[in-house]
């Protein structure tokens, strides 16, 4: 349960930063052909992503610009992905570039809501770590057994268009396409998104995660794979499976301005304000090529809830 964890994490303190080093200890390693050319590949393939900058130095630039122009307002803006208020720490704390310490550290001087939330943030990642170090095998199946019996399904055209970004459901679209493009996806974009996979589409998380892994700057198996167990029903504090996030509504509320979809789906660009969360309520909602929905979201819902209650019984 991440509520006990947390506390327990807050009431036990953090050490600071470790010092920075006069000089480093640095070996010299065998220069495996192997490992350089498989590098050589990745970097030169040709759907690439565009990275953040690399470095200790990049991070801190981007980590004191959130802390000074954003932090204040985070508990709100971190809802609302067409806005840049996240810190974008991550794929810097994935790879050990700047140390969750040190963020600690750099406000523990603070108050207020955002920089509670932040920090909370921050305990999941703590909480899903240590959840996959006491669970090693919560990465590739079901932590928790209460939806073993569930039946999936393995669309495999439903599933290609959910990765490249051509459900016909906008919002979700637009996750799928920032994931693409920029080797990242706003959180709240990444739980409509996973809903999406195994509610509407029926299959099983680890088909997601593993795509979710390949694409993500950030990807880490604790928080990738435990996250996509809380939207599937089958991790901590899981949200129960009956809740199906409508892909829609969801679009609508986080994305009032409907500028996160414009963005990512330039088929729907002409559509202004939310209109651009409902292409087929208006004439010309599909004129720029843009596909119809590949499902029926109510009728999907209803067919996860069936299968919910099989599996009870
Ligand atoms: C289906 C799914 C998959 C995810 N996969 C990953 C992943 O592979 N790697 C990853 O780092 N995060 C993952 N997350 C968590 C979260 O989406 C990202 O950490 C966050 O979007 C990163 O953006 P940020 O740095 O701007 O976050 P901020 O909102 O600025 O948060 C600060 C830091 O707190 C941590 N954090 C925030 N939210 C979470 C969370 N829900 N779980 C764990 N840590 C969190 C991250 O280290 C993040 O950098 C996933 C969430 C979901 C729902």
């Amino acid at each position: 349960m991440f509520t006990p964890f947390a506390k327990a994490w807050r009431q036990h303190g953090w050490p600071s930063p470790a010092p920075t080093p006069r000089s480093l200890d640095v070996r010299h390693v065998r220069n495996d052909a192997d490992a350089t050319a498989a590098l050589d590949a990745a970097l030169s393939a040709p759907d690439l992503p565009e990275l953040p900058p690399a470095g200790e130095e990049a991070a801190l630039r981007r980590w004191r610009s959130f802390r000074d122009d954003d932090l204040g307002d985070y508990a709100d803006g971190r809802n609302l992905p067409a806005v840049d208020a996240t810190s974008r720490m991550s794929p810097y704390l994935k790879l050990g570039v700047v140390h969750p310490r040190t963020l600690l550290a750099e406000v523990a001087d603070l108050r207020g809501t955002g920089v509670e939330t932040f920090r909370d943030e921050l305990a999941w990642r703590e909480f899903y770590a240590d959840v996959l170090w006491h669970n090693p095998k919560s990465a590739w199946a079901d932590l928790r057994p209460a939806l073993s019996g569930m039946r999936y399904d393995e669309p495999e055209d439903a599933i290609e268009a959910w990765r490249s970004g051509h459900t016909g459901y906008p919002v979700v679209d637009a996750g799928m396409r920032q994931l693409l493009a920029e080797g990242w996806m706003h959180n709240r974009v990444r739980m409509i998104t996973a809903s999406f996979l195994t509610k509407d589409l029926h299959v099983w998380w680890p088909v997601g995660a593993r795509h979710f892994l390949d694409r993500l700057a950030d990807g880490d198996v604790a928080s990738n794979n435990h996250g996509w167990q809380w939207v599937a029903g089958t991790g901590t504090d899981a949200s129960p499976y009956f809740r199906v996030f409508n892909p829609v509504t969801q679009g609508e509320k986080f994305d009032p301005s409907g500028d996160y979809v414009r963005r990512w789906v330039p088929e729907l660009r002409h559509l202004d304000g939310k209109a651009a969360h409902r292409p087929w309520e208006h004439d010309a909602g599909y004129a720029h090529g843009y596909p119809e929905r590949i499902v029926d979201h109510a009728a999907e819902r209803q067919e996860a809830l069936d299968r919910l209650a099989a599996t009870k019984r």
